[in-house]
């Protein structure tokens, strides 16, 4: 998205977020040059992560993309991506995303390969969005871009997951998403998956679209699960330490080294914050 509303990042922090990941958007019209996608970049990276600290004290990263949504145009991509680098060397950029696939286009495809090369290349983290229509079609041909392309599984998060995505996904090592807003998909059909498939490398986030989409969809899904009966400690995992541990992978990711330094001093893990979801759009 473009931005946050005040009221959604205090209620964030109230709700013990104090720390959030958010991807490349479609900013609500169709960017006409290649170069407001970097005015773009600039905006969340330096004016998005100020106002985070400063109403919230929340610290706020980015990754940076040419969205599926937005790859239509193969000139547009190829002047966006040749810049990305520069980007994947800044203070608050932990990766790549979301790339992938929205309708299934050749121009889409891609995109998507070159961006992945690029993440290959500088090690950074991957966010890739599976589409919402024809989901698991466009699940099997991103898996398949992916093994072909040979790429580190272990930096990639497939998200957007659904019932019907799952066999093809959980057969990678990638990291697997679950996008909690309206309309998608909820944490009651999200808790029989984690049952089935487990814990391990799942990711729950939430979304910032343009329509319904609930900022706190995280710290309700920790109480939902609490309140079903889950571990308190496997709750914590599948919404705090996971995202850390993945987003680790990115140097920039200062967060994370923040947090271990904290709990080596006081040798206590009960006191840390409760969740860091990774805020997601469409
Ligand atoms: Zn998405």
């Amino acid at each position: 998205m473009t931005s946050r509303t005040t009221d959604d990042y205090r209620e964030m922090r109230r709700s013990g977020i104090e720390c959030v990941v958010e991807p490349s958007f479609w900013s609500g019209s169709d960017k006409l040059y290649p170069e407001s996608f970097f005015d773009y970049f600039e905006h969340i990276h330096d004016f998005e992560t100020e106002r985070a600290d400063r109403i919230a004290g929340m610290d706020h990263y980015i990754t940076v993309s040419i969205n599926p949504k937005e790859a239509v145009d193969r000139e547009m991509s190829e002047a966006v991506i040749d810049r990305l680098p520069e980007y994947l060397d800044r203070d608050r950029v932990v990766g790549v995303g979301e790339i992938g696939f929205n309708l299934q286009t050749d121009e889409e495809e891609w995109a998507f390969r070159e961006q992945l090369r690029v993440a290959e290349e500088h090690e950074a983290p991957v966010i890739i969005h599976l589409p919402h229509e024809e989901k698991p079609k466009g699940a099997v041909r991103t898996v398949d871009i992916i093994e072909e392309m040979g790429v580190t599984q272990e930096r990639i998060i497939i998200d957007h997951n659904e019932p019907a995505t799952m066999e093809t996904t959980a057969a990678t090592d990638c990291w697997l998403g679950f996008t909690l807003y309206p309309g998608k998909i909820s944490i009651e059909e999200v808790m029989p998956l984690l049952e089935e498939y487990g814990t391990d490398r799942r990711i729950i986030n939430s979304s910032a679209d343009w329509d319904d989409s609930d900022p706190l969809a995280v710290p309700k899904a920790r109480d939902a699960m609490i309140d079903a009966g889950w571990d308190r400690s496997e709750v914590r995992k599948l919404l705090f330490e996971n995202p850390l541990e993945f987003f680790a992978q990115s140097d920039s990711f200062d967060y994370a080294r923040e947090i271990a330094a904290e709990s080596s001093t006081t040798e206590s893990a009960a006191g840390a914050a409760e969740t860091e979801p990774g805020t997601e759009a469409e």
